[in-house]
């Protein structure tokens, strides 16, 4: 186990060094739903290429023009925060650069998260809280659990439950690519950690 530096300890996480030269040329083209998942997807690949994190990426756009707002992949590992999903990352930073913990605030432009797999339990949770008005997804949760990761206990119905608070819900767009790129990581022995270790039966 690593010992903590102190006792009074800070948090600071970071996008890895590669995605500011890549984010600021790619965030050009992300006119069309497809593309801007394609964005994203090619950051979970990228991610991994890089060792930099798990096979999951994400973003913020904003939905009327399309622009960029923040972009997240998976720091889980190399941060050593278990909290440091893609979703939560891309939220986060998104909040930061318009100076607000709420995307939905009066106001502004409504946001939209575009993510490379199904949210987790998790995220689930912190997608409810940030503000975002629409959700994109790519991978489903079985596609994820398929290599060893773990949703969570995340009702079955979660596709509804956000509905139901003004969250449309887009699944499956580059589903096959985003699956591809999970398997990828898979055989290449990528770290595979869940909400299951230590309580397995
Ligand atoms: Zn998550």
């Amino acid at each position: 186990m690593i010992p903590a530096p102190s006792l009074f300890p800070s948090l600071h996480l970071e996008l890895p060094a590669w995605m500011a030269d890549y984010v600021s040329k790619a965030s050009q083209w992300t006119t069309t739903r497809e593309q801007r998942m394609a964005f994203v997807v090619s950051l979970a690949r990228m991610n991994i290429q890089h060792g930099t994190g798990g096979p999951f990426a994400a973003a913020i756009f904003r939905l009327d023009t399309h622009e960029l707002v923040a972009p997240g992949v998976n720091l889980v590992v190399a941060s050593r925060c278990s909290v440091a999903h893609a979703e939560i990352i891309a939220m986060a930073l998104a909040q930061q650069r318009i100076g607000s913990h709420d995307l939905g605030a009066p106001g502004l432009p409504r946001h939209e998260l575009v993510t490379s797999c199904e949210p987790c339990a998790m995220c689930l949770g912190a997608i409810l809280w940030s503000g975002t008005g629409q959700v994109v997804c790519a991978a489903r949760d079985s596609d994820a659990t398929e290599i060893g990761f773990d949703e969570g206990p995340k009702p079955l119905d979660w596709v509804s439950a956000l509905q139901q608070r003004g969250i449309v819900v887009t699944q499956d767009v580059l589903r096959t690519e985003a699956r591809q790129i999970l398997q990828d990581y898979a055989n290449q022995n990528g770290i595979i950690y869940n909400s299951r270790q230590g309580f397995a039966p």
